[in-house]
């Protein structure tokens, strides 16, 4: 590798002024990036380009990690806001990993203390840092394997689940090296639910694979409605979805409240026989692509959309008036027909 060669070529000197101007540059250009991607994300570039969101953006078109996408559009959203933390992370006072960890916690008053009290402070320090300014927060949502006794070799002693809002109190590059005491296969935790304030609890169990797979496919559905797709909100949509089919009591109720709907409603709303053919054709996945060929990817989240709208006529029964958008791309596209100030950002000035 030529880099290698130059570097072995260097005196040590060089060697070590080489190595601080490219850090400097490191940060640069991560600062850089970052500023790239709050206008894209402002412009909603990356929906045009086939993505249904920024996070897939970076993972598929950028090729981050899940784990480097998923700091950077905090980061992102953190100076999108409070524009300085960009200059702080360009000259090296705080890492993208202190931008993550103290987002929920900055304010405009407080930033600018928040920046020197995060300067030099370790993962764990910037934790303890945050905890303090928000006691008793909920617990995060965690989902976990329990590890093998003895892990066999070259195997992860704890592959969490890999979603995004995992990636935070998990860093790959951070990880402790040996498998964590409070989970090994004698000593399950029963379930537990226990209020850790007057209005909140937390609920604690362990289950089996399949059920990490239908819940992961449970967020996937329900992300139009819980783009956060937090356990909370998922498990309480299934409960309620299913008490309300089968809840004796709230059958009673609900026949003795709810009027019929009314006529206009069932011409707006998609017959089944046409959701079932459209989910056919558009392979339940959104039928959005760009200019360039690429399809949208997203299963999840999918909405009915009217291609000629239903508010100027566009029937709701018929096929071909009717595909598969996800919701980013469904906003798009209302975005398109009816204007709006985001889209008109795009016009040259
Ligand atoms: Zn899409």
């Amino acid at each position: 590798m030529k880099l290698i060669e130059a570097c072995r070529r260097l005196t040590d000197a060089d060697l070590m002024d080489g190595l601080e101007r490219a850090v400097r540059c490191e940060r640069g250009f991560a600062a850089l990036s970052i500023a790239h991607l709050i206008e894209i994300s402002q412009r909603r570039l990356h929906e045009d380009e086939g993505y249904s969101s920024l996070f897939e953006f970076c993972t598929k078109k950028l090729g981050y990690s899940e784990g480097s996408a998923y700091k950077r559009i905090q980061a992102a959203r953190a100076a999108a806001e409070f524009p300085a933390l960009l200059e702080a992370l360009a000259n090296g006072r705080i890492h993208l990993t202190a931008l993550v960890i103290l987002r929920p916690h900055l304010t405009a008053d407080n930033y600018g203390d928040m920046l020197s009290e995060a300067e030099g402070k370790s993962k764990r320090e910037l934790e303890h840092l945050a905890a303090s300014l928000s006691p008793r927060p909920d617990l995060r949502d965690h989902i976990q394997r329990i590890p093998l006794p003895e892990s066999q070799p070259g195997e992860s002693p704890a592959a969490s689940d890999s979603s995004p809002e995992n990636e935070r109190s998990s860093e790959p590059d951070a990880r402790v090296p040996h498998p964590p005491i409070m989970v090994s296969p004698t000593r399950i935790e029963t379930d537990s639910i226990r209020p850790i304030s007057p209005e909140r609890v937390h609920f604690g169990f362990t289950g089996g694979e399949p059920l990490r797979v239908k819940i992961q496919r449970l967020k996937e559905l329900l992300r139009h409605k819980h783009p956060a797709g937090k356990l909370e909100d998922v498990i309480d949509a299934a409960a309620e979805f299913y008490l309300e089919r089968k809840d004796p009591d709230r059958r009673k109720e609900t026949f003795a409240r709810k009027p019929r709907a009314g006529l206009s409603d069932h011409s707006r709303r998609v017959p089944q026989s046409v959701r079932s053919a459209v989910w056919k054709r558009d392979d339940g996945r959104c039928s959005f692509v760009s200019k360039s060929g690429q399809r949208c990817s997203a299963r999840g989240g999918l909405e009915f959309d009217h291609i000629v709208p239903w508010a100027v006529g566009g029937r709701s029964d018929a096929v071909e008036n009717i595909r598969l958008l996800c919701r980013a791309h469904n906003q798009g596209a209302a975005i398109r027909r009816f204007g709006d100030r985001a889209r008109r950002r795009r016009e040259p000035q």
